[in-house]
């Protein structure tokens, strides 16, 4: 079971994807917990040139690409060879944040950005998605208090970028409808943590 987890930012999809694995790994389930762009060396190396606030000069194309690049090797390198040996992934984030963030919120095209993604990831598409669903201006505010996060280029970008990709999300939704299942992020943490186990084990029985 390959199952990825999306949303906007400080929408609480870390913390809980860490409970999740942690309940699923307590329970005796076979599960890895990864995230993107990174989990393995060379995608992570690739993730500090994408989000470097000093790159300031990336282009929206080498942006996509990077993410594509950077999702490939992640893939091939960790995600494949687990789920052959009969694992649960979990991953923070995977193609549907190029579509919402390069391919809608950027321009880019989300047709041209899943094109890109087609050829980095050869048909192995999540089979379910949890999307985290968030006013982007209440998940800003949430990352504002969490002083401790890493800066990124993101962090350039203003409100309405961050409302386009929550637009994106719901756009996704709506072409996906098979694959992502949404979970309101508003309520208080314990409750979202506990619904989205819930969701996460209808898949795996
Ligand atoms: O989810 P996480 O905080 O690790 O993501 C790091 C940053 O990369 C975030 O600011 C996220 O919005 C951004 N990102 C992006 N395009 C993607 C994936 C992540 O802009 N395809
Ligand atoms: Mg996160």
């Amino acid at each position: 079971r390959f199952i990825t987890f999306e949303g906007v930012e400080g929408a609480g999809k870390t913390t809980v994807l860490n409970y999740i694995y942690e309940e699923l790994h307590r329970q005796g389930y076979d599960v890895i917990h990864t995230r993107e762009p990174g989990g393995i060396e060379i995608s992570e190396k690739i993730r500090e040139v994408i989000l470097n606030p000093e790159h300031t000069a990336m282009d929206g194309r080498t942006e996509a690409l990077l993410y594509a690049a950077a999702r490939r090797q992640h893939l091939v390198e960790r995600v494949i060879p687990a789920l052959n040996e009969g694992k649960i992934v979990l991953c923070d984030r995977f193609i549907d944040s190029s579509l919402a963030y390069q391919g809608y919120a950027r321009g880019l095209g989300i047709d041209e950005v899943y094109q890109v993604n087609e050829f980095a990831i050869e048909n192995c598409m999540p089979d379910v998605t949890v999307l985290f669903e968030l006013d982007p201006e209440v998940g800003l505010r949430r990352i504002d208090d969490h002083k401790g996060r890493e800066q990124n280029r993101l962090d350039l970008e203003n409100i309405n970028f961050h409302r386009k990709v929550a637009d994106a999300y719901q756009m996704l939704k709506n072409r996906f409808p098979d694959r992502i299942r949404t979970i309101s992020a508003e309520k208080p943490q314990e409750d979202v943590q506990q619904e989205c186990l819930d969701l996460v084990q209808s898949y795996l029985s």
